[in-house]
């Protein structure tokens, strides 16, 4: 495992692993080297479990720069760069955000406000595409953020309401879960009626929701781990100041 180390002006040692799996060590700038091996035995038990954890779970999103999100099935590497303008935009394999304002919150705030826009265009589109097919329209089409499901639908008041994890699962999959809930504004239950109009507009139904059942956690954040330990030499006399390397 190859570590990052930085050299800072703080008072802990840090070692994070990010979502996209680099490793990063911060050491404060008074530290001793036997104190930085230290921490990196003291720490390395933890490294070697946390660390297979987060490599395997890259599946959410994040204002992270040289992190990873998924969308419409893709997977982006997202870059964060400071700008007089805020804008959302991928390049090949990389989500570029540029914003005026380099704080967490706020870069969260552009890429949300992009994702918005994207789940809203890209819903609207998939519900125009199947609706006509099952001869259906709808009064409201709502986007939450779902806990057990990635769709539901009211048939007496003709509302679909869709998951707003859904924007970051391929198409193919999206398209399935609006052809149910569309499905069950004429059929409310699961019953083989249900099933056998579904059929009749998406014959390969069965192969595009297998994430229905395989990975309903795909998308939930999980943020990259830490492990901090104060050095004992945090606090030094001024003439320590000077250093050169
Ligand atoms: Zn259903």
């Amino acid at each position: 495992m190859e570590i990052e180390r930085h050299v800072k002006r703080v008072k802990r040692f840090t070692l994070s692993i990010k979502p996209d799996g680099r490793i990063l060590l911060t050491v404060p700038y008074y530290a001793t080297k036997k104190e930085e091996e230290e921490f990196l035995k003291k720490s390395q038990k933890w490294l070697e479990e946390k660390y297979s954890k987060v490599v395997d779970r890259t599946l959410f999103y994040d204002a992270i720069d040289g992190s990873m999100i998924y969308i419409l099935g893709n997977q982006y590497l997202i870059r964060i760069i400071s700008s007089d303008k805020n804008k959302v935009e991928i390049v090949d394999s990389i989500l570029n955000i540029y914003t005026k304002d380099l704080d967490h919150d706020y870069t969260l705030g552009v890429l949300n406000k992009y994702l918005d826009k994207l789940r809203k265009d890209t819903y609207t589109e998939v519900m125009n595409k199947y609706l006509p097919l099952f001869h259906e329209s709808i009064e409201r089409l709502r986007i939450r953020r779902l806990k057990a499901s990635y769709g539901i639908c009211y048939p007496k008041r003709r509302e679909i309401v869709l998951s707003s994890t859904l924007i970051h699962k391929p198409i193919d999959f999206i398209e399935s879960v609006v052809a149910h809930e569309i499905n069950h504004l004429k059929h409310p239950g699961h019953q083989k009626d249900f099933y056998d109009s579904l059929y009749q507009v998406l014959p390969d139904y069965k192969i595009r929701a297998k994430h229905l059942t395989n990975d309903i956690d795909w998308c939930n954040i999980v943020l990259y781990f830490r492990v901090e330990w104060k050095s004992q030499l945090a606090v030094k006399p001024a003439s320590r100041l000077i250093r050169h390397d």
